[in-house]
């Protein structure tokens, strides 16, 4: 059975039936507040719910309100989100929740046009809010919908092509629900994670299986993606040791992640890192190489190599020794926590 004008009011129906009867107990769906659903949405991009989850209800706890973001500092904010990743997220979220204060009368807007005002409020996540919150008919598409989707119709193009995009979006919008916006735009995101997996999809239990063409053939051909091609990069990093103290770089915006605390570091590959050194130790006193330690950010493959130094200094300008206690209350990247767990005894 094809998916068109005559079979949708079905499918939907099912779609529906389906989600009211599987969806998992999830804090954010126990609630319609903007700010909590704002807050999940961004927070699972590019980030699994098993991840996301112990982060949600930590975040939530120290910032249970807009204004209480509006008001924080970056640094606290950074704090909250460490080990999350895609870190502009939660810088766009801040400055987004002080336009909201400042525009807004401090009440998140209903509509998807005036949500995209917002810093870092896109399709995806206006659609998100604007549907699961105010009932807008506002289709949302994301890596689980394009998945279905293109298996729904086995949809040849890549999935990131101009016209792949138009075909997602006007898809989406033709199955929406007219009534049940929000609960239809949820029930297609769960079966994407679910049961229409990337990998092995359980299509003999899926509820839109007769409505599916790649279930005839194989589903795992689609969505088309582009091979993804991984660029090795070579840092170097440096363990300096005070007592019980280790010397690290202040927030800076250049930082590997921008105003984040971190190990003193040369992110050159090309380059040898004397020079950076050298700015630290003004001449450069011997090194021992340590090891070195993998890391992915994005399409990136680093390896880092790890250094430590026999030296007494003083912590030069923009560096400063960390206790583990210093270093509980701040935000470091986590490329500089695998370092330290690899290569430091009782690791922070
Ligand atoms: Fe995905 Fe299989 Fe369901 Fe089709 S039938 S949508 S491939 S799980």
């Amino acid at each position: 059975m094809h998916l068109n004008a005559t079979t949708i009011p079905a499918f939907q129906k099912e779609l529906l039936a389906w989600y009211q009867k599987n969806k998992r107990d999830l804090p954010f769906r126990q609630t319609k507040d903007p700010y909590q659903i704002w807050l999940s949405e961004i927070m699972l991009q590019q980030t699994t719910m098993s991840t996301a989850l112990p982060y949600f209800s930590n975040f939530m706890k120290k910032f249970p309100t807009l204004k209480s973001v509006a008001m924080a500092s970056e640094q606290d904010l950074l704090c909250a989100w460490q080990g999350l990743g895609y870190y502009s997220r939660v810088r766009n979220f801040h400055k987004a929740c002080q336009q909201v204060l400042k525009n807004f009368k401090s009440q998140i807007p209903k509509k998807f046009a005036e949500l995209k005002t917002l810093k870092g409020v896109g399709d995806y996540t206006a659609a998100a809010i604007s549907s699961i919150c105010f009932g807008e008919k506002q289709a949302v598409v994301d890596g689980n919908v394009k998945r279905v989707l293109a298996r729904l119709f086995t949809y040849t193009q890549e999935q990131d092509s101009i016209p792949a995009k138009t075909f997602f979006s006007e898809t989406a919008k033709k199955l929406l629900h007219p009534k049940r916006p929000g609960d239809h735009n949820q029930a297609l995101m769960e079966i994407g994670a679910l049961i229409c997996r990337p990998k092995k999809p359980t299509c003999l239990i899926c509820p839109v299986q007769k409505y599916c063409l790649a279930s005839r053939e194989n589903p795992e051909k689609y969505p088309i993606k582009k091979k993804q091609v991984f660029k090795r990069v070579d840092y170097h990093s440096l363990l300096i040791q005070n007592g019980e103290k280790l010397l690290f770089k202040s927030p800076h915006p250049q930082n590997l992640i921008a105003n984040m605390w971190e190990l003193p570091s040369h992110y050159d590959g090309k380059t040898l890192p004397q020079q950076t050194w050298k700015k630290i130790f003004k001449k450069i006193p011997p090194i021992k190489k340590l090891g070195a330690v993998r890391h992915s950010i994005m399409n990136q493959k680093i390896i880092t190599h790890v250094y430590t130094v026999q030296t007494k200094i003083k912590a030069p300008k923009d560096f400063r020794f960390l206790s583990k206690q210093q270093l509980e209350n701040v935000p470091w990247n986590t490329l500089s926590k695998k370092i330290l767990k690899k290569f430091v005894k009782n690791p922070f």
